[in-house]
């Protein structure tokens, strides 16, 4: 239990920064509230992650026992071509688990009545040297942090200097979750436990094993998660994509019920002379794909008075690095250690600097990753790293690798 003379955080945003930085500072001794926007639990949220050693760091120090938290173990890597011959193999260890299995970690060690859902943060101003957050629903709440973990829409890092809206990157994420039950044996054969790729041109497509539904393990109940990307022009394509059954323009995240039923069967029916075979057949037993608009976000500063910055809403690398839950946990992780320094400024100088370092590597390290899809209007370099992206060998080496440090520094520049 915290003292009534700790520090008070509030944190907006409830989902895994939020949460992981709300638990890594209770534990701290800090009193902490955390205001998500959303109505509804976040739970169904999400599908696979790839699980690195930050994230079982962050877990043991906020005290959460991880149990089975990496569940899936996945052997190795395979590229399909469009006959659904394999032309590419590799072994390589890695474990993965589901979006909710994290998230419903971190919600049962939090206190519930600390997390409040339907309370959006919507300003903050300076009171001495303490904060107040107001929220939409006309509340002020007195603070000596905000930490804005709202995600990479954040409208609180607006008055932040050197942030920027996000950037579209040319093209979106089909994504789904299948029951392996829903696919033939032949088809569960072929896919396994390995994660599974196929590269039509400019398009590139994944899959792989997660826990199937509330964190079942059994085989027969787990889910195969699967993500093809796809380029969609700016000026045509993705309104297109991104207007609901209803009419409405959903610019920040579309809800899968509202895709309209003429982009999905545009998407399924170009699985036929695109997609290899095991590959048509997932996405066609998938009940409800959803749809992720692809973009990048930095910022320079992730710290400006009492806000601080952090998770998407500071970094947002495209998902093919397979990091965005892992860079939250380290964040928060070490932004932990940052506010119960002696000399709480200057740790804070020195958090944001290494953070800025890291998500900004993570950020350029996804645009190389995503070079050859979607866009076609590259010059000479463009069209060299293009080529070299493309390469199976290329994908299975780099794409959501186990040992991200391999690449984020050194492949970078
Ligand atoms: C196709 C795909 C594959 C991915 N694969 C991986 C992977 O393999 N591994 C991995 O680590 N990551 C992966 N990610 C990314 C990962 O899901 C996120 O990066 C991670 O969850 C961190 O997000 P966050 O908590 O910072 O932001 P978000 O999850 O976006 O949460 C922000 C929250 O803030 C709330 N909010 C917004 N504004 C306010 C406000 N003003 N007040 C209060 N609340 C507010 C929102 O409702 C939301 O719940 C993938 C993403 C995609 C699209």
């Amino acid at each position: 239990m915290a003292s009534a003379s700790a520090p008070r955080v509030i944190v907006a945003g409830g989902s895994l920064a939020g949460l992981f930085v709300g638990t890594l500072l209770r534990r701290a001794g800090m009193q902490v509230t955390i205001l998500e926007r959303s109505n509804a639990d976040l739970a169904a949220r999400g599908a696979g992650i790839v699980v690195h050693d930050t994230l079982f760091a962050a877990l043991d120090d906020a005290g959460v026992d991880r149990g089975h938290t990496a569940n899936i173990a996945s052997s190795g890597r395979q590229v399909f071509d469009r006959e659904g011959a394999i032309v590419a193999r590799r072994g390589m260890e890695q474990f993965f688990t589901a979006w909710g299995t994290v998230y419903r970690l971190l919600r049962r060690a939090f206190p519930s009545t600390e997390y409040h859902l339907g309370r959006t943060v919507t300003a903050t101003r300076a009171d001495g040297k303490r904060l107040i957050v107001e929220t939409g629903d006309g509340e002020c709440l007195a603070a000596d942090w905000l930490v804005a973990a709202d995600g990479s829409r954040s409208a609180l890092r607006a008055g932040i200097p050197g942030t920027a809206a996000p950037r579209y990157a040319g093209y979106v994420a089909w994504r789904g979750l299948v029951l392996e039950s829903d696919l033939d044996d032949a088809c569960r054969a072929v896919l396994g436990s390995r994660m599974s790729f196929a590269l039509p041109a400019g398009e590139h497509m994944l899959c792989y094993l997660v826990a199937g539904p509330d964190d079942d393990l059994r085989p027969g109940h787990r889910w195969y998660n699967w993500v093809w990307y796809r380029g969609a022009d700016a000026a045509v394509e993705l309104p297109r994509l991104t207007t609901g059954r209803d009419g409405k323009r959903y610019t920040d995240g579309i809800p899968p019920q509202l895709i309209a039923p003429n982009a999905v069967a545009a998407m399924r029916a170009a699985t036929s002379s695109r997609l290899p075979p095991v590959f048509r057949e997932v996405v066609a037993a998938t009940p409800q794909p959803f749809l992720q608009v692809v973009s990048d976000s930095m910022t320079a500063r992730m710290v400006h008075g009492r806000v601080i910055l952090l998770g998407d809403a500071a970094f947002t690398a495209r998902p093919h690095v397979g990091l965005g839950v892992s860079k939250a946990a380290g964040d928060a992780h070490t932004l932990m250690a940052a506010l119960a320094a002696n000399d709480t400024a200057a740790a804070l100088a020195r958090w944001e600097d290494a953070r800025i370092r890291f998500g900004s590597a993570a950020v350029a390290w996804g645009q190389r990753l995503g070079a050859y899809i979607g866009a076609t209007d590259h010059d000479a370099a463009g069209r060299a790293l293009a080529a070299y992206y493309a390469q199976p060998e290329t994908v299975m080496e780099q794409v959501a690798t186990a040992h991200p440090e391999h690449f984020l520094h050194a492949g970078v520049d």
